[in-house]
């Protein structure tokens, strides 16, 4: 007997239909004589319509309130799931973010989960009840709701799966495991056996949504066991306990893997691509000590996370041109602040472009070895796409190209790195 927490997607959970499936997914697992907890996400698309909801009330609206409306797609779908488990003569009850409860930081929509009450919770699971948590919302000190930022249901289970001490944290989406690259960009993907924490840190920072990053985060600081899976299998599915998806594993694990012919070792894990940041670029900012700190000061201060960053050679007069990104969301945000700035900063002119998409490969093996790059920017630049800046850390390296490449870099690279399914036969 094992102690597992499952969580369910949004596509997972769309639908009554849907719900029943997953309802005998969890089912089964408790049949197997499995203690149960369940973490579900709304119902795909509703946290989008939700969000335009406040957007027309107020364009600039209270966050605490955006939290109210937004976090009430996983209420919906929790008691649709705890129902769907009653009417097959389960035990099952919802536990609302208030009433674990699970407690967050006041941040609210990006609000950080700072411990969970659990004692009730492995009570009523101890005693064949199952437990379903709906993701992505918490409560603050204040005793309002908060949410976790977009994607937040895999932190909520995660937290979860380390409050009560699981032995897994299953993740169940739309795709049967962590991939090469999002199988839906490319058909040639390979699913992976098992992926190192730090690789999906990585991975999931620079767009690979498959997990939230700060899920992986979590997962890594405790210890959690998590496995990405499909919900969508049938009655013939390989059971969730014979790891059918792919694990996420320590460096240690993933050594014995690679000894016991179960992975290979990979210079490349995946490539990811993210579409939703925007470039600045600020024309004839003064060539002087101190001159970035006014542009990024300021940024930082009002939480605006600059990714890339790049100074161009100095123009003639002691001035040079700036580039960076920022979150697309935050543009209009950050244009307005640099405005405010201008005289401060000393630049002449702000240009800005949200067409932009990064792409970034990824994988332990940079540490020691060289040529990761130079293969990027070979294979780009045979197929015409232009870099228009550059980030590297000891495992990735990103480069920023116009969003109308995205889908033709992703598939060049997964070539150029023999990633390409058909590569594995040859
Ligand atoms: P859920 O609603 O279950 O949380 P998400 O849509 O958030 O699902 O994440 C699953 C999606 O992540 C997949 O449908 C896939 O398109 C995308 N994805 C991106 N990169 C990868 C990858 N490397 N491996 C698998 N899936 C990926
Ligand atoms: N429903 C939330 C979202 O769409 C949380 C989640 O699904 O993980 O972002
Ligand atoms: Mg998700």
């Amino acid at each position: 007997m094992a102690r597992i927490v499952m969580k369910f997607g949004g596509t997972s959970m769309a639908g009554t239909e849907r719900i029943r499936r997953v309802a005998n997914i969890v089912r089964k697992q408790q049949a197997a004589g499995h203690e149960v907890a369940v973490v579900v996400s709304a119902m795909a698309g509703e946290t989008d319509r939700l969000v335009n909801f406040c957007r027309e009330a107020n364009a600039l609206y209270d966050p605490a309130e955006y939290d109210v409306v937004v976090s009430s797609g996983e209420q919906v779908t929790s008691g649709l799931l705890a129902l769907t488990l009653q009417s097959m003569g389960c035990k099952a009850r919802s536990w609302l973010g208030w009433q674990l409860p699970v407690h967050t930081i006041e941040a609210h929509a990006k609000a950080r989960i700072e411990s969970i009450e659990a004692d009730e919770l492995i009570a009523s699971m101890q005693s064949g009840e199952i437990a379903v948590i709906p993701g992505f919302q918490g409560i603050s000190d204040h005793g309002r709701i908060t949410t976790l930022g977009r994607g937040g249901s895999d932190t909520s289970a995660v937290a979860v799966a380390a409050a009560v001490k699981a032995d897994r944290c299953d993740i169940y989406t739309d795709v049967d495991g962590v991939y090469t690259t999002d199988p839906r960009i490319v058909a040639k993907a390979r699913k992976q056996t098992a992926v190192t924490y730090e690789e999906m840190l990585e991975l999931a920072s620079v767009g690979a949504k498959v997990l939230q990053t700060r899920s992986v985060g979590l997962a890594m600081k405790e210890g959690v066991r998590v496995q990405v899976l499909s919900s969508f299998i049938g009655d013939d599915a390989i059971p969730a306990d014979e790891l059918p998806g792919t694990m996420i594993v320590s460096d240690e694990e993933m050594d014995q893997l690679v000894e016991k012919g179960e992975m290979e070792r990979q210079l490349v894990t995946g490539i990811a691509h993210d579409k939703n940041e925007a470039k600045i670029i600020l024309t004839r900012v003064p060539d002087k000590p101190g001159a970035v700190a006014h542009i990024f000061g300021p940024l930082a201060e009002a939480s605006i996370n600059v990714d890339m960053i790049i100074q161009n050679v100095g123009r003639d007069k002691g001035e040079t041109d700036v580039t960076f990104t920022v979150p697309q969301a935050d543009l209009t945000r950050a244009q307005a602040l640099l405005e405010d700035r201008r005289s401060e900063i000393g630049f002449n002119r702000i240009i800005t472009d949200s067409k932009v998409a990064k792409i970034s490969v990824v994988g332990v093996g940079m540490k020691s070895h060289a040529g990761v790059a130079a293969t990027m920017f070979k294979a780009l630049s045979d197929r015409g796409i232009n870099i228009q800046a550059i980030s590297t850390s000891e495992i990735k390296v990103s480069v920023m190209i116009d969003e109308d490449e995205t889908e033709l870099a992703v598939r060049v690279l997964h070539t150029a790195y023999g990633l390409d399914a058909q590569d594995e036969a040859a």
